[in-house]
């Protein structure tokens, strides 16, 4: 008798690690050199978590060897209450605060807290998949709305509003956004806050890259904007704070909480269950938020981050038949192929064929549930001479297939 996964599983994927993915390693095994473009991980390409984190997770590891409470250590939820002062998230109170293991566990524990089956969410395509694969495993429905390429990937909010349905209970947004890039405009999350308040929808809005700027991008917490129904806001010290195996994330509620307490009691429920989030981190968070914020000098025109970005973007906008838009937050380009000049199936043949022939790994565009499939995702973490080389490749892979 053979043991089968659950049925819920049927029909989720995680791209980002999925069968591409496993080809790389199995290629790396091989003894080949791949270059892996393909996930948002600072630390292995020498972008390390700031001394003073380290410090704190190493000092305080004998305080860290119980269990803390359930919503996370007073100091760290403090911290992240003096944060939300800092920027304009009103009146938010120690227990609205919960700390997890990372962004990820909080982002299913949101979704498994609240619905039932057939409850639909709005999600952005392309998205972070982990939200839609987090909706469909807690038995809801994702709804995706398009995020809008000629306007620099800001929401569409006419297509976002004509997908609302009696059954629809909540917005994810992205911002700064991956897979694309955008930091959005406070007119448009404004516009999205009245439409979630004029339905009743809860906004999950995951701002895990908000300190990741560049080009003199403004980043503004929809938690600052929404005021007449629940805003669940997302952070954490893997992107900000290069710290991502550290595992530390937070969900702060704000806004019309009165109208929250069943959904409330829920997350406390679910995060009871699992004890707490890890220890040690939690005693990091308060030094990564009030510490010195070393990011700014990374993504600053002379900083590693942005010259890597830049690079990206100026290599993949010389070739024809390629664009891209560029990047105004996070740690990736969204670029377009034009698949009928390189002879090209779809995305995911293209990507496959790349880490084949090249040995460059990115992530095909359907991979983040994005509606057509001539885009791919590429993270511009690595060094610029490993960019470049990258780069040569993918160049040299799209001339040799070149038909128009
Ligand atoms: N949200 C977004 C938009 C992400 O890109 C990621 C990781 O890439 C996460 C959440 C997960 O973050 P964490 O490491 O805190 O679980």
């Amino acid at each position: 008798m053979e043991f089968l996964k659950s049925e819920r599983l049927n029909n989720l994927k995680y791209e980002i690690r999925g069968a591409t993915y496993q080809k790389a390693l199995e290629l790396e095994s091989m003894g080949y050199k791949i270059h892996n473009l393909n996930i948002g991980n600072p630390a292995p390409f020498g972008f390390d978590s700031p001394d003073e984190i380290v410090h704190d997770i190493i000092m305080n590891i004998r305080n860290a060897q119980g269990y803390s409470d359930s919503r996370g250590l007073f100091a760290a939820r403090k911290a992240v209450m003096h944060y939300t002062q800092t920027v304009g998230i009103q009146e938010v109170e120690i227990n609205d605060i919960f700390i997890g293991n990372g962004v990820s566990e909080l982002i299913l524990l949101s979704m498994q807290a609240l619905l039932n089956p057939g409850d639909e969410i709005l999600v952005p395509s392309p998205d972070y998949p982990l939200w839609t694969a987090s909706i469909a495993l807690s038995g809801g429905k994702p709804v995706h709305y398009l995020c809008d390429e000629q306007s620099d990937w800001n929401p569409d909010l006419a297509d976002l509003e004509s997908k609302i349905t009696s059954r629809t209970k909540g917005i994810v947004l992205i911002n700064p956004n991956n897979p694309t890039g955008a930091v959005y405009d406070k007119e448009v999350l404004t516009r999205m806050a009245r439409i979630a308040e004029e339905h009743g929808l809860i906004i999950f809005s995951d701002e895990i890259y908000d300190k990741i700027l560049f080009d003199g991008a403004v980043h503004h917490p929809m938690g600052s904007i929404v005021h007449d129904t629940l805003c669940v806001t997302y952070g954490g010290l893997s992107k900000n704070y290069r710290s991502a195996g550290f595992r530390g994330g937070w969900m702060i509620l704000s806004g019309a909480k009165q109208k929250a307490k069943s959904y409330t009691e829920g997350l406390l429920l679910l995060a009871s269950m699992r004890l707490c989030a890890n220890v040690p981190t939690q005693y990091a968070i308060q030094t990564a938020l009030g510490g010195y914020q070393s990011i700014k000098e990374l993504v600053a025109p002379s900083g590693r981050l942005y010259k890597q970005m830049n690079l990206v973007y100026e290599r993949l906008t010389s070739i024809p038949g390629v664009s891209c838009v560029k990047p105004k937050g996070a740690l990736y380009v969204f670029p377009k192929i034009d698949m009928k000049k390189f002879g090209l199936k779809n995305d995911e043949k293209f990507v496959y064929d790349l880490l084949s022939d090249q040995k460059v790994l990115v992530v095909a565009g359907t991979g983040f549930n994005y509606v057509s499939d001539d885009h791919f995702r590429i993270v511009f973490l690595p060094t610029v001479d490993e960019l470049n080389q990258a780069m040569d490749k993918l160049e040299y892979f799209l001339e040799t297939r070149r038909v128009l």
